[in-house]
């Protein structure tokens, strides 16, 4: 709901002003259209957030499991029904293409599909005769009340690679959208409301930034916190989360490295690579941001990667012909146009310079076009820091072992991916990368929601990840009973 162009919080069933007076101006990063105003909510609204989650938690997990899922069978139907609307806003407030949109809201609705299997994921085990006439049992049941605090760059996906699983085992929900891009799952939530018929309470949302993340994280009734942004706010969320005693899950930031090795095929090869590292004006956690050439991969790769860059189409991505929209504000494209300064400071050749990137028709528009920096060196600035734009760093190796522990040096490990024909090759790295997410001939190695999602050393902190069975795991809690019937107790009749 919206009510004279600001956003309202969904809180037990309601749709209610945030207690506070201060709003932020969400603009259309493409046209620099003010399309709304989000509030900035207070503690006050988390706390009313929390009660109503605790308050519809009693009857929540009492309901099955096979009935709490016929929700998440209407949510499917409901993100499907409304499909087309919903990537549009998704371009309109975040920037990227509209085919990236529709991209991300087929795997947000995967991961509908997957937790509609909770009564069989959420099953506990059972030993009979653990000693003479004693049985053991282990069965899960919902933490309580948990949360979700997302980023910008997903605005219709990333929430779901949690919620659905969190209210399927039997929780309530709160979520806090970015405060960048807070249309999608604010509409999104309009029609759950509008279409689910869920108990007040099971899920809620309030709009804000730090300072409701900072009230979630101590209130006491908050017993799970799920994740996903940058590696300092990751950083700082698990280190409260562990002060205030509760679960937290959270996935931090990357700097993705690609490797190139003289026998992979060319053609694909750049044509996975140059969709990795500019899809989504490279603002993914799984964007490539360092191609690493092996031996002879150096020129061919490099060349067919600039000619890539160079002829890619930029522009509103609502416009179906355009491969590459916006970076998210004018700050990001300060951002990512110092930090290709600072690469060519510190040596590295602009071989294609995106910077001052004029689009006609959206001169104001937040564009930064292809970039590719040439020669960087390993302990640069450049070869270490994430950007979140369209940049990709080139460097060389002279065997696959350099290039390997070039990647393992890096204090990120979201994503690593290999580029060959040689099983070997592929086998060892698969076997020695430092990451999360492998890929091996892919660009973009974006796990199913049927398998867990994050990313190992800085860009993950906590131990279960996003999706599909560590969703299940991290959203109950085990409990084992031990327990003896002697026979000299049963009834006689
Ligand atoms: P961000 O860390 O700035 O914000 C993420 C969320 O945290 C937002 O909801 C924001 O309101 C809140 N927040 C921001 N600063 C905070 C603070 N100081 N204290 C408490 N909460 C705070 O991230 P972003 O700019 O929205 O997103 C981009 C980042 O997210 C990149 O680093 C990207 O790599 C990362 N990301 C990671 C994954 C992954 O799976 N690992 C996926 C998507 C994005």
């Amino acid at each position: 709901m919206i009510e004279n162009g600001k956003l309202l919080n969904y809180i037990g069933g309601k749709w209610q002003r945030a207690t506070g007076d201060s709003y932020l101006d969400v603009e259309n990063p493409a046209t620099t259209e003010i399309m709304v105003q989000v509030p900035l909510s207070t503690a006050a609204d988390v706390d009313q957030a929390a009660q109503a989650a605790a308050q519809a938690f009693g009857d929540w997990r009492q309901t099955p499991a096979g009935e709490r899922i016929q929700y998440l069978f209407k949510m499917k139907q409901v993100l499907e029904d409304h499909f087309e609307e919903i990537a549009q806003l998704i371009t309109q407030e975040c920037g990227k293409t509209i085919g990236e949109s529709r991209g991300e809201l087929v795997r947000a609705i995967e991961n509908v599909e997957v937790a509609c299997g909770i009564p069989k994921l959420m099953q506990g085990d059972f030993s009979e005769d653990i000693a003479s006439g004693i049985d053991e049992i282990m069965i899960r049941q919902p933490v309580g009340v948990a949360a979700a605090v997302v980023p910008f760059n997903f605005p219709g996906m990333i929430a779901f690679w949690f919620l659905p699983y969190a209210i399927a085992c039997g929780n309530t929900y709160i979520i806090k959208p970015s405060e960048k891009v807070p249309q999608t799952l604010h509409y999104i939530m309009t029609l759950f409301a509008e279409h689910l018929d869920l108990p007040p309470g099971v899920l809620n949302l309030v709009h804000g930034d730090k300072v409701v993340v900072d009230a979630l994280l101590a209130h006491p009734t908050v017993r799970a916190i799920s994740f996903v942004g940058s590696t300092p706010v990751a950083r700082y969320i698990y280190a409260q989360g562990a002060k205030y005693g509760k679960r937290v899950q959270a996935q931090g930031g990357a700097k993705n490295p690609i490797i190139i090795l003289p026998d992979a095929d060319m053609e694909m090869t750049t044509r996975i690579a140059a969709d990795s590292a500019f899809g989504c004006a490279g603002q993914r956690c799984l964007a490539a941001s360092l191609a690493i050439t092996v031996g002879d991969a150096r020129h061919t790769f490099t060349e067919a990667m600039a000619d890539t860059a160079v002829s890619r189409t930029v522009g509103y991505g609502l416009d179906e012909s355009v491969q590459m929209g916006t970076v998210i504000n004018q700050q990001s494209v300060t951002r990512i146009e110092g930090l290709i300064q600072k690469g060519a400071d510190e040596g590295a050749t602009v071989l294609v310079d995106g910077r001052n990137a004029q689009i006609s028709g959206y001169e104001k528009g937040s564009f930064v076009r292809p970039t590719i920096l040439q020669n960087v060196a390993p302990g640069s600035e450049i070869a270490r820091t994430e950007i979140f734009g369209p940049v990709l760093s080139l460097m060389h190796a002279t065997t696959i072992d350099e290039a390997i522990a070039f990647v393992n040096s890096g204090q990120y490990g979201n994503m690593a991916c290999l580029f060959t024909n040689s099983g070997h090759d592929a086998r060892k790295f698969r076997y020695e990368a430092q990451a999360g997410n492998i890929g091996i001939n892919v660009g973009v190695a974006a796990p199913m929601a049927f398998f867990p999602f994050s990313g190992w050393k800085e860009s993950f902190f906590g131990t279960l990840h996003g999706q599909s069975n560590h969703a299940v795991e991290f959203f109950t809690q085990t409990k084992v009973v031990v327990e003896r019937w002697p026979k000299e107790w049963s009834r006689t009749f």
